[in-house]
């Protein structure tokens, strides 16, 4: 029990200041460690900025555990600014887990049509499928919903956090771009994923116990918006007296290696990737107004149900004789760390019976099918510059 002088001595000595203990922590513990000490000023600054600078997004106005669980899936491999167009068409014609188990798969994958990563979309559908089983019961936790077909922890955490309120942390690649600055940690991290895994437990040990949806929005957000890969725009961000790495260009180390090697833009840091080159020859078969495509098998990772142009392998030549035709098109892309330039070569159309997953389509009927994305603007480059 305190003694009476001690009492009188503490109500005499005057608190420190939020602002000098803030500093004090910063200078005497590890990064991580002094985050921590500051969570609830981090946390109130953070919400503060959000709840004024939140962008207006669909699932934002009138938001429902439908349309965050479909823009989720649809951010997964995509920007918001390329996925918003195709979700408010998305939203108008399967506007609840009711009508997206009642639709044809191939209204689902031409809806999808042109995002990529198809497997998204048929795990949806088939996500809204088992839900509708279940009575249209949603599952409350991220437990049960990494049950489901496509969901992963970061689905999981941000259906749930923001759906349901539960106390699950977001952590995709913008918030360990956050944390990783925040404690400027120096680990070389081998992918974005082994980075996620590390910084997990920071970001669960940072959610507040109020509201962790909108403090998962708020990271995501300001990743997005202001702690960018590039140019973070430090000045005006909300949690820049949090940030180890801002506090490295404000009293930059002596030297020029150690300053080469602060500041925001060099956290997180992953191990180079290494990019592989890879040459695609692909064929352009029509025969009486019919093109020649390839159809990726159902259960195909990327490509699911998707329609191709076929490379020369699939309809049976040789690369070697295909290159000795016209070449109508040569495209270059970049998928995930693979450099691919694809040529699309005429080709005489394969005798006999078609091999697996080769179709003929009639010209007229190409709009009713699905095609990757890069695949139809290829196709109608190539029949604009032909026909
Ligand atoms: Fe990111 Fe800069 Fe904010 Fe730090 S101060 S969190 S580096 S934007």
């Amino acid at each position: 029990m305190a003694t009476k002088s001690a009492k009188r001595h503490e109500k005499k000595t005057p608190l420190p200041s939020p602002a000098f203990l803030c500093l004090f922590v910063f200078f005497v513990a590890h990064h991580s460690d002094a985050l921590l000490a500051a969570k609830a000023g981090f946390q109130r600054a953070l919400r503060g900025w959000f709840r004024a600078h939140a962008r207006a997004l669909p699932w934002r106005e009138s938001p429902s555990p439908y349309k965050t669980v479909v823009s989720e899936f649809m951010l997964q491999q995509t920007q918001v600014k390329t996925a918003l167009p195709y979700l408010a068409r998305w939203l108008a014609e399967l506007p609840d887990f009711a009508a997206l188990a009642a639709a044809p798969e191939a209204r689902v994958l031409r809806l999808w049509e042109g995002l990529g990563y198809y497997s998204r979309a048929r795990n949806l559908h088939r996500l809204a499928k088992e839900i509708m089983a279940r009575g249209g019961v949603l599952p409350r936790t991220p437990e049960a919903w990494r049950e489901l077909p496509g969901v992963g922890p970061y689905t999981a955490a941000a259906v749930t956090s923001i759906a349901f309120g539960a106390r699950a942390a977001c952590v995709d690649g913008n918030v360990v771009r956050i944390l990783a600055r925040l404690t400027a940690d120096g680990t070389e991290f081998r992918d974005s994923a082994s980075a996620a895994k590390a910084f997990a437990p920071l970001a669960d040990a940072l959610l507040p116990a109020d509201n962790p949806g909108a403090h998962n929005e708020a990271m995501m957000e300001l990743g997005a918006t202001v702690c960018l890969k590039r140019s973070p725009l430090c000045l005006m961000c909300p949690v820049r007296l949090f940030c180890a790495a801002f506090r490295q260009v404000q009293e930059p180390e002596q030297g020029q290696e150690a300053a080469a090697r602060s500041g925001p833009e060099n956290f997180p840091r992953l191990a180079p990737k290494k990019t592989e080159h890879r040459a695609v020859v692909r064929v352009w078969c029509v025969r009486r107004g019919a093109l020649l495509l390839h159809r990726a098998s159902a259960d195909a990772k990327r490509l699911a149900g998707q329609h191709e142009l076929p490379t020369a392998a699939q309809a049976g030549l040789a690369d070697a004789a295909v290159v000795c035709g016209k070449l109508l098109a040569r495209r270059k892309r970049t998928i995930t760390r693979f450099a691919i330039t694809e040529t699309i070569f005429r080709a005489a159309p394969p005798r006999g019976k078609l091999s697996d997953g080769l179709v003929w389509v009639p010209l007229a009927k190409l709009d009713t099918l699905t095609l990757s994305g890069p695949h139809r603007r290829w196709v109608e480059e190539i029949l604009a510059a032909t026909t």
